[in-house]
């Protein structure tokens, strides 16, 4: 059994020798065998507690029980002990830092540990109060009602207003309730946003540069990526806003200058406005959406049987379940991997299936046995969401449900509303994650600034929505993300970057140079082959920028994403 504390000091012990008997060589075996060992002992301590808390978490999501609850919650706790071991992360940190492993895998796999429990190792006490304040702010997104008019209003009921209303009062009235749960967030917010500067303070800037490192990420090089998207972006988007809007404003019977934030038809303009009459729900409440998805998954070489099969063939809605759509890799040896959904037959949950199982293919199913535990996993979380969202995207193609043998009825109108639909929403969603990722960006730079102006600043610039005159108020801690996520969002827009510039990866070397607004998978096997050896293969032993340039020959760009839009070539 290897002792852990006593690691530092032997690798300081063979450093010595190692320098003054072999000055010129790069690296020493003594030194590689000694990394296997401690990844074999981490993944020993460390797998058990995964699969538990993963297990944990399944039943909690799928029952809503308490006591299973209370099991995820011990299991996350005793999985977290370990993770912060203090003589452990030593013994890390000492190997690492020799640079004399002289095996790929072994040393990207000390990279990854290093990775796991250098965010663990933080004062006990100041962990301890950042868990307490952020539970606690969200118990006040869970408990949050909007009042308008002595009359409490659930979010799905404000939501509902802003798609539905066409009273520009009684949409004021709801947008301004739901916007009082900033308020009511703030001043712990505020709190918890320096608790993490503290926790982050002595090896990083900020908790932002912090999370961004633990992700592999640099600030300075997502700033000039999203500037670049900016570029690329702004003038479609103000076309297609412009579009937009003279519809918003005729439903309400306003003229388009007196547009305000309430008259888009969700609290933060992040999705499209329902305004164009596209019934792709039709076509789809008739089918069978988790035969389709099996028939396309296995169409490509890449079948799901065994996830239907674990996930209890369960995917309906029912009480207790958690309504939302998930995956997870229980075992991450290629035998459990499960998908969490509530499916109800229309072209939501046919997109969010292909989402979901696309999760699922990228997983320990085909990625390689060989690779170790630690490895054996998807290379970013960027990556695993890009791949889930190129194939999200079929459900919105004619083509792919005509050769999944679905007939359309009016293919002239599906096309027009399909295509719309994909284009705006890219369009729309990628203006709002450059105000998410500047804003936390700005926040955790300098948590003293006037806030709801940067907030505000943002918004007014990157989705050119007019601030509400004279408003002063805390508008960005109503969104949840900001607490319960954060420094995450930008992995979206990213894993929106890799989908386009898989895809086109696939239209270039798969379908021989075909257009990528024509290709659709469907019943190719190659397509299959192409992402188990350039995406799925390497699982974690490449970074994601490493896996960007591997699978599609280019560093991460806006390129494929911009002509995606563009509805050209
Ligand atoms: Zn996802």
């Amino acid at each position: 059994m290897l002792s852990l504390r006593m690691v530092p000091l032997l690798i300081a012990s063979l450093c010595v020798f190692f320098w003054i008997l072999t000055p010129c060589a790069s690296a020493d075996p003594r030194f590689t065998r000694l990394a296997r060992e401690i990844v074999a002992d981490f993944t020993q301590r460390v797998r058990p507690l995964e699969i538990t808390a993963n297990r944990a978490w399944w039943q909690a999501n799928i029952t809503g029980k308490k006591e299973a609850f209370k099991a995820k919650e011990d299991a996350q706790n005793q999985l977290d002990a370990v993770l912060a071991d203090r003589a452990q992360f030593d013994a890390i940190e000492a190997i690492r830092r020799t640079g004399l492993i002289d095996d790929p895998i072994t040393k990207r796999a000390i990279d990854v540990i290093y990775l796991a429990t250098l965010e663990k190792q933080v004062d006990a006490k100041l962990l301890k109060e950042m868990t307490r304040l952020s539970n606690d702010i969200e118990e006040k997104f869970t408990n949050f009602r909007a009042r308008v008019d002595d009359k409490t209003l659930s979010d799905a009921e404000v939501r509902n207003i802003l798609k539905t209303s066409t009273l520009s009062d009684r949409r004021q009235a709801a947008w301004e309730a739901s916007k009082e749960l900033g308020k009511v967030v703030e001043p712990g917010l505020r709190k918890l946003v320096k608790l993490r500067n503290q926790a982050a303070a002595g090896k990083f800037r900020n908790y932002h540069q912090m999370q961004l490192f633990l992700n592999e990420q640099d600030g300075d090089d997502l700033i000039k990526l999203f500037d670049r998207l900016d570029e690329l972006t702004r003038e479609p988007f103000k076309k297609a806003k412009a579009e937009i809007d003279v519809e918003l404003a005729k439903a309400c019977n306003v003229k388009v200058s007196e547009l305000m934030p309430w008259h888009y038809h969700d609290p933060f303009f992040q999705e499209v406005p329902a305004v164009f009459k596209a019934d792709l729900d039709k076509i789809y409440a008739k089918q069978d959406l988790i035969a389709l998805c099996r028939e396309f998954y296995r169409g490509i070489d890449l079948p799901i049987d065994l996830v239907i099969e674990k996930s209890g063939n369960d995917f309906a809605p029912r009480k207790g379940k958690n309504p939302h759509a998930f995956c997870t890799d229980i075992t991450r040896d290629g035998t459990d991997v499960r998908v969490l959904a509530n499916v109800v037959p229309g072209d939501y949950w046919m997109s969010t299936m292909l989402h979901e199982f696309g999760h699922s293919v990228y997983s320990s199913i085909n990625i390689p046995s060989k690779l170790p535990y630690v490895l054996r996993s998807e290379s970013n979380i960027l990556t695993t969401e890009g791949v889930a969202m190129m194939f999200e995207k079929m459900s919105k193609r004619r083509a792919w449900l005509e050769k999944m043998g679905v007939k359309v009825e009016d293919p002239k109108a599906f096309d027009q509303a399909g295509a719309k639909m994909l284009r705006y929403q890219l369009l729309i969603f990628s203006r709002w994650c450059q105000v998410m990722l500047r804003f936390e960006k700005g926040m955790y730079e300098n948590p003293d600034q006037d806030l709801n102006k940067l907030w505000w600043d943002l918004v007014e610039r990157y989705q050119m929505i007019r601030r509400p005159p004279g408003r002063n108020a805390p508008d960005y801690a109503s969104k949840y993300h900001i607490v319960g996520a954060p420094v995450y969002y930008h992995n979206y827009m990213m894993g929106e970057l890799f989908a386009s510039q898989l895809h086109h990866a696939i239209a270039r070397k798969v379908y021989k140079g075909a257009n990528p607004n024509t290709v659709v998978y469907v019943g190719n096997k190659a397509v299959g082959a192409f992402m188990r050896q350039y995406v799925f293969d390497p699982g974690r032993t490449l970074s994601w920028n490493a896996l960007t340039r591997h699978a599609t020959g280019a560093d991460l760009s806006p390129e494929a994403f911009a002509k995606d839009f563009s509805g050209k070539k």
